[in-house]
């Protein structure tokens, strides 16, 4: 057992598994995760870092209080006061992402989607590099945006099973711009990240938002 200071407390666990569980039901019915599809997790420490997430191979859309894990910075389960991780549940394959996200200063959570529009468009897009949303009352949903004219780059990142090279790579791309807070898989899915669950659930549903409309409008941006 890795004894943590008062960083992590009972309730913070509780509600971040709460919400994560209430997120994968909306998600799920909005067609964003389906299947085993798609991971979420929120920092319940950041000194030492810990991450409580998804587990690997759960459906979200039927997630319970049993399918989280605490992840170190190293991948590594650990448990912590008022949580015990089971034995037999691995964090998400695709956590390595998810740390390398949590290290951006003032990153509380991380929610990644499968959805049928991000999948198609970081294709159709891929050669880009990028989507650019421009022109639509939902983008001031997104943090720093205040204006429907303000345009906004979500950078396309090829696929990759190595998910530490992707990690690397996020974190490389980051370090450039500070200002990004998501990113597309080519032919995977989106992230998101933010100061709280609930800011990230909110991108989440802006971001599929407009990528429903750029989709379906068929406009090139
Ligand atoms: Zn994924």
């Amino acid at each position: 057992m890795i004894e943590l200071s008062n960083h992590t407390d009972d309730q913070l666990i509780s509600t971040a598994i709460k919400q994560m569980v209430n997120y994968g039901q909306i998600f799920y019915r909005k067609g964003w995760n389906l299947a085993t599809s798609s991971n979420y997790s929120a920092v319940i420490s950041a000194n030492p870092l810990r991450l409580i997430m998804t587990a690997s191979g759960k459906h979200k859309g039927e997630l319970t209080h049993s399918d989280f894990v605490v992840v170190d910075e190293n991948l590594q389960t650990a448990s912590v006061p008022g949580f015990a991780n089971a034995d037999s549940l691995k964090p998400s394959a695709e956590a390595a992402l998810h740390v390398a996200l949590a290290k951006i200063p003032g990153v509380k959570a991380v929610l990644h989607t499968h959805s049928v529009w991000s999948t198609i468009l970081s294709k159709l897009y891929f050669e880009q590099g990028y989507i650019e949303l421009c022109d639509f009352e939902m983008l001031k949903a997104l943090p720093g945006v205040d204006s429907h004219e303000t345009p906004v780059r979500i950078a396309i990142l090829d696929n990759s099973q190595d998910i530490d090279a992707l990690a690397r790579e996020v974190t490389k791309r980051l370090h450039a711009d500070k200002n990004q807070h998501a990113f597309l898989l080519k032919g995977h899915g989106l992230y998101t990240w933010a100061e709280s669950l609930e800011q990230a659930r909110n991108q989440i549903e802006a971001l599929e938002f407009l990528f429903e409309v750029v989709g379906c409008s068929g406009d090139k941006h």
